[in-house]
């Protein structure tokens, strides 16, 4: 069966230079990485603060290369450097991040923020522009008159719904989500997340959601990997993992979870 994504043994180096010795150490920040991910699915990548899982998530949408292995979307290799995989990643691969007021432009409307992401990609006319910005602005519970505001004017959970909103207008196959609640207000959570699961099933978004919060990884998630210093020790459906823990990382986790 050909699944839609699929991460083959990617590995990433960084070399880090020490000016002051003069000596260049290599740090392998993620290690022969392997998943699929199937439409509609939802992978949950967890793992400790500097585990990888950003590292990861920049291999899979192509702005770095990894040092080794494959990234295969809809049975096809993406190259890094090939500019029909980059504009290909581009509409169907789209992330959102912890932080939505650092990744969204202060000085730009939310209007033209949105249209931005639709003239690079669409052949699209002012007119449907205009319209596609609106319809999803409603798509994620905000208003079609929000577009002439500022990100500054917005609460954090709307500000992500922006981000959000950023993220599929394009009609994306795939959101990689870092850590896309762990700056919002508890009530708030639940409410962004609600919104993910209802995108998910109108669309048939795929997500790899990577999370520290086992309570909302069970509650979102198909599968799960965990990562430990840039391997994967573990990889399953939730069921299995929740019931039967093998890595030492991974059952502390499960202990210090409520
Ligand atoms: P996580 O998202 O799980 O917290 P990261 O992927 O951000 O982990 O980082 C994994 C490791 O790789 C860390 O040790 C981090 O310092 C290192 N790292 C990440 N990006 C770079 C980079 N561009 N250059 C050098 N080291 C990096
Ligand atoms: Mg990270």
């Amino acid at each position: 069966m050909m699944h839609l994504l699929e991460a083959q043994n990617l590995s990433k180096c960084y070399n880090l230079r020490n000016y002051q010795f003069g000596k260049t150490a290599r740090l392998e920040a993620i290690k022969n990485i392997s998943f699929t991910l199937d439409a509609g699915q939802t992978l949950a990548i967890v793992g400790e603060s500097g585990s990888g899982k950003s590292t990861l998530a920049r291999q899979i949408i192509g702005i770095e290369a990894p040092t080794n292995g494959r990234v295969v979307f809809n049975g096809e290799e993406l190259n890094y450097k090939n500019k029909k995989h980059r504009k290909l990643r581009f509409k169907n691969i789209r992330m959102i991040f912890q932080n939505p007021y650092e990744s969204l432009n202060p000085q730009a409307r939310v209007g033209s923020t949105l249209e931005e992401v639709l003239l690079i990609n669409t052949q699209l006319s002012a007119k449907q522009r205009k319209r596609k910005i609106e319809e999803t602005l409603t798509k994620v519970g905000l208003l079609p008159e929000h577009q002439y505001r500022y990100p500054y004017m917005f609460s954090g959970g709307q500000r992500q719904r922006i981000a959000i909103a950023r993220a599929i207008i394009l009609d994306p196959k795939i959101i990689i989500a870092d850590e896309p609640l762990s700056a919002l207000d508890v009530s708030i959570q639940a409410q962004i997340l609600n919104l993910m699961q209802e995108l998910q099933e109108q669309m048939k978004i795929s997500y790899l959601f990577i999370s520290h919060d086992l309570n909302v990884v069970e509650h979102i998630a198909d599968n799960v990997m965990v990562m430990f210093h840039g391997e994967v020790v573990e990889l399953g459906s939730i069921e299995h993992i929740y019931d039967d823990p093998q890595h030492p990382y991974t059952q502390a986790l499960f202990a210090s979870t409520p």
